[in-house]
């Protein structure tokens, strides 16, 4: 029954695009061909595209992100070059904001990077404090936010000095949650650690506005 209904549901609400609306792909080909690309190496993490003046990538992760759109994941995928060799660990949400939110998008980026990649994920990093937002915060206010906010599950073996991780996010802004994941596997063994995210974002907190964005 639950085959038929989703069938049905399927029928009824078919796959389309994020951002135009056309029906077939949760983003379609004209829409994807539109979003600007600038793939770049940074501080650890390597990024797919800038988000400021990207409006198109914008919705895709905003779709991906809070509206429930899980296949718009592996089609941003797409907009990396080559993926890198690695093993793939996702940024856990809080267990409060997963219940909500009821997936981890950058899990499912770490599956689809992984896929790409044919290697693996390790889905081995919770996140113990429920942090504020950090929209408004600068990197050393985002990296107190983030104290003591993420730890590794128990009885997760040593990590290897020899493999190369990715921490897996969709976002990245200051790099301090990178950064917050990767001071815990290094801490469990990790030597080759960096960040592969969707889009890199600006800070904008340097920039009153009287809007308050
Ligand atoms: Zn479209």
């Amino acid at each position: 029954m639950h085959r038929l209904l989703r069938a049905a549901f399927n029928l009824l609400f078919p796959l389309q695009c994020c951002n135009c609306g056309k029906i077939g792909n949760p983003l379609c080909q004209f829409c994807f061909a539109k979003i600007l690309r600038k793939q770049k190496f940074e501080d650890h993490v390597l990024y797919a595209a800038p988000l400021h003046n990207n409006p198109i990538l914008r919705q895709a992760i905003h779709h991906f992100k809070y509206k429930g759109a899980k296949e718009v994941g592996a089609e941003l995928v797409k907009l990396f070059k080559e993926i890198p060799q690695g093993i793939f660990i996702p940024v856990p949400l809080h267990p409060e904001r997963q219940k909500t939110r009821r997936y981890n998008q950058s899990l499912i980026l770490a599956r689809t990077f992984a896929q790409h990649a044919n290697s693996s994920v390790l889905d081995i990093l919770l996140r113990i404090k429920d942090t504020a937002h950090q929209a408004h915060m600068n990197r050393a206010e985002r990296l107190r936010n983030l104290h003591n906010a993420f730890a590794i599950e128990k009885n997760t073996s040593r990590l290897s000095p020899h493999e190369q991780y990715f921490i897996v996010d969709d976002v990245s802004t200051t790099g301090a949650t990178i950064q917050a994941c990767a001071t815990i596997l290094r801490q469990h063994g990790a030597h080759y650690i960096a960040g592969i995210v969707l889009a890199h974002d600006q800070v904008m907190v340097n920039f009153p506005s009287k809007s308050g964005n």
